[in-house]
């Protein structure tokens, strides 16, 4: 594995100096792997929030006003270093987080595809003229903008949740302050280091770590202060509805991408043997903690035994390890409360009549939990209900296709769904009948910066990537034009 220490920053980045939090204080950030220490970070607490807020607001009047033009390359030139930067990044990154290698790359990967697609969308912030309605007037649509962006990023993409939000942002001319997840701030500031080599202005791109503990204060800064002009949030649908709650006063901007209960249906056309690799992609990437993961796997019942057979196959041969093992397939947990989490659901399932295929334990005394198979899956579960984020997958029976839409609807949450079916008509009614933001048919990886990312109902608002993402952060204007005649 690369050596990181080019990387390691442990300050917070705030107005474009590196410095420890004014509360004094630090925190631990280990590997959840070996849960050995690797770093204490600046536990920055509402004093440094403000400071950053400051900063990124005086940094707002100088970057709007540089051109779409240079504002683009200076991206470009992160893009640049986020690559020529991968292997030591990657390796940061499986280090904090605990992802496989190979996973770690393709994220930063991504990750550098965000950055340019928003340096290229810069330059395409277009306004509009539109027809007057009086004569001797003109009207000219101006997109701008929005002012200071707050973002909070979870642990289980530390470097693509942060691109996705943070590039946009800059380049449509905001200026930014980024609370990253308590379990993974070290990314977070390498990407800062790298944003500062590339020329993004002192001010521009803030990042004010802390502690759990300290999340709910630092929080309230950035959803309250008038100076912040949108919210930016991805993580749990019980943090995004108090960050709502807190940014009314202020009437905020918001964008919130939250949990998911994904469905990934298999109907009996489907091509069974590219269903089973699907289900072993979706549900599996990132030891099942992401939230567009598959969490609830629906066989339609004349294919079921067949794919309950084929499914365990891949499951027991998924190799369990180190991230920075090139071999390991399934990492650590991220942390005891997720681990805990993942025993609930599997031990809920089991007293309600599961059938155990293969897995359903933790390794003694780590945060791994072994990749587990669970058939006979039934609605009273609460798995059924709640997103399990690990490496569990609870395959349940249909009998219709009416039938599997209700089931997969009948939750508060609408990210990604999923389905495998080699009948058109079927693809297109199924697809239109899903309450999801995103729908995935016969593939089983969705995410990329071209597609507008995010969910329906307590699934979020607003999207991610995209032409869509890009305008989440701008502003329109409309400006009436007398006089003319
Ligand atoms: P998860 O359960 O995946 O850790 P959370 O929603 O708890 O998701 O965390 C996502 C992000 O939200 C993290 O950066 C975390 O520190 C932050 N966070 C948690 N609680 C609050 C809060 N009350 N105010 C602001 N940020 C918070």
């Amino acid at each position: 594995m690369a050596d990181f220490s080019s990387l390691l920053k442990t300050d917070a980045y705030i107005g474009g100096q590196w410095r420890p939090a004014l509360t004094g204080r630090t925190f631990v950030v280990s590997d959840p792997a070996t849960e050995k220490v690797l770093a204490e970070v600046a536990d920055c607490g509402i004093e440094d929030a403000e400071a950053a807020v400051a900063a990124a607001d005086d940094a707002f009047q100088i970057w709007r006003q540089e051109t779409a033009h240079s504002r683009g390359e200076k991206l470009k030139l992160w893009a640049d270093l986020i690559s020529q930067n991968i292997e030591a990044l990657a390796a940061l990154l499986t280090a904090e987080q605990g992802k496989p290698l190979a996973e770690a790359r393709v994220e930063i990967k991504g990750s550098v595809d965000s950055v340019l697609w928003a340096a290229a969308e810069c330059r395409r912030a277009f306004g509009d003229v539109i027809p007057p309605f009086k004569t001797g007037t003109r009207i000219l649509i101006m997109r701008e903008p929005i002012g200071v962006v707050a973002a909070i990023t979870p642990w289980n993409f530390p470097v693509g949740m942060i691109a996705r939000k943070v590039a946009p942002a800059l380049a449509a001319g905001c200026t930014v302050v980024l609370k990253p997840a308590e379990d993974t701030p070290l990314c977070a500031l390498a990407l800062a280091m790298l944003a500062e080599q590339a020329g993004i202005p002192s001010g521009a791109f803030n990042v004010v770590t802390c502690s759990g503990a300290a999340a709910p204060e630092v929080g309230k800064v950035l959803t309250t202060h008038t100076l912040v002009r949108k919210i930016s949030f991805t993580g749990s649908t019980e943090v995004g509805k108090i960050l709502m709650r807190q940014g009314a006063d202020t009437i905020k901007r918001i964008s919130l991408e939250l949990g998911g209960n994904a469905p990934f249906i298999v109907f009996a056309s489907a091509d069974l043997e590219a269903a089973v690799d699907g289900a072993i992609a979706c549900k599996f990437r990132n030891a099942g903690q992401t939230c567009v993961c598959a969490n609830r796997i629906f066989v339609e019942d004349s294919i079921y035994e067949d794919f309950m057979a084929r499914l365990a196959v891949k499951v027991k041969a998924l190799v369990m390890g180190k991230g920075s093992d090139d071999k390991t397939q399934i990492g650590p947990l991220i942390n005891e409360d997720g681990l805990r989490k993942v025993e609930e659901h599997v031990a809920n399932a089991l007293a309600k009549g599961a059938r155990l295929l293969c897995g359903g334990k933790r390794q003694d005394g780590t945060l791994f939990y072994e990749p587990t198979l669970l058939g006979e899956m039934s609605r009273d579960m609460v798995l059924f209900t709640d997103e399990t984020f690990g490496p569990v997958a609870g395959v349940f029976r249909f009998s219709s296709e009416s039938e599997v839409i209700e089931l997969a609807n009948d939750t508060r949450f609408g990210l990604a769904s999923y389905f495998y079916s080699k009948d058109l008509a079927q693809c297109f009614r199924v697809a239109a009948a899903l309450e999801y933001g995103m729908v995935a048919i016969n593939e089983p990886i969705l995410a990329n910066a071209a597609i507008p990312f995010g969910g329906m109902k307590e699934s979020g608002l607003g999207r991610e990537g995209s032409v869509e993402g890009f305008g989440e952060f701008l502003e329109t204007k409309y400006v009436l034009l007398g006089g003319l005649a």
